[in-house]
């Protein structure tokens, strides 16, 4: 499943291929994903030009001149697939084809179709149902140690589902909350309302490194974005302790009050971190 970094990735891309283009064509192969497709959705993109792109937790945004915002959810197993134009090739579970003035064509394909796509205008990105109630965007000036203080004040769930929930801070999946408390050197298992104050004020910048060196790692240029098979966004990530149960702790080498890196499962994910460091 995408997180945030790889959704960021994937806007990049998509930007430095496709802003600026007209859509000559877009074409929909079946009337819905996770739910319907948007009434006139094929109507509404012929002919629009594409000016700018936005990314909102793991939602892109795909801004139009006509004053409508594409709303693009990867889902599960979504993927965005650019590629020069050719004759009627159809390409499995690609379920939304995007055709420029250029000579490009950008696809959706998602095999699983908890992905989603949704129209809604520029003006009103936010209020959209999908967006309205997410939390400070982690990457954001905003989102500060008051203020995830402010959010998990008398919490009784472990701060490993707290960073879960989309409304205490937006865009966080499994992989990067794991590697975000390893970095902190807190303990998933404590109790959210024991993070306020000097934990929270380590736990922040902790979040944010995470997803920079996470995005980093996904390159800068169109060139890295895109992978040879024309796919965006996807790349080898070197976790600390996401997938990484009983090997050796990069922070504890012959220490042994670490017995490498646990496994739990918590909400019914799985929770890796350090049982020494993290507390
Ligand atoms: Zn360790």
């Amino acid at each position: 499943m995408p997180e945030l970094p790889e959704v960021e990735t994937v806007m990049r891309g998509l930007q430095q291929r496709l802003e600026g283009r007209t859509i000559v064509r877009a074409t929909a192969h079946r009337p819905d994903l996770r739910w319907p497709l948007p009434e006139g959705l094929e109507q509404r993109l012929t002919g629009a030009r594409i000016t700018s792109f936005r990314r909102r937790a793991k939602y892109i945004l795909m801004r139009l001149d006509s004053g409508d915002s594409v709303l693009l959810h990867l889902g599960m197993s979504g993927r965005i697939v650019l590629s020069p134009a050719r004759p009627n090739m159809p390409t499995p579970h690609e379920h939304l084809v995007l055709e420029t003035d250029d000579g490009w064509r950008m696809g959706f394909v998602d095999p699983r179709r908890f992905g989603s796509v949704d129209l809604v205008p520029t003006a009103q990105e936010d209020a959209h149902k999908l967006l309205a109630e997410l939390g400070p965007e982690p990457l954001d000036g905003a989102f500060t140690p008051a203020r995830l203080t402010a959010a998990l004040m008398g919490k009784r769930t472990p701060i490993k589902a707290a960073l879960l929930d989309q409304k205490v801070v937006a865009g966080l999946g499994n992989i990067y909350v794991c590697e975000a408390l390893f970095r902190s050197r807190l303990s998933p298992l404590r109790l959210a309302y024991t993070i306020p104050g000097t934990r929270a004020a380590r736990l922040v910048p902790a979040i944010k490194e995470t997803l920079q060196e996470a995005i980093a790692a996904g390159g800068s240029s169109l060139r890295d974005y895109v992978q040879p098979d024309g796919e965006l966004g996807y790349f080898q990530n070197a976790w600390k302790v996401y997938g990484r149960e009983a090997e050796a702790c990069e922070r504890c080498p012959g220490r042994p009050a670490c017995p490498g890196i646990r496994r739990v499962t918590q909400s019914a994910r799985s929770t890796f971190y350090c049982p020494r460091s993290q507390r």
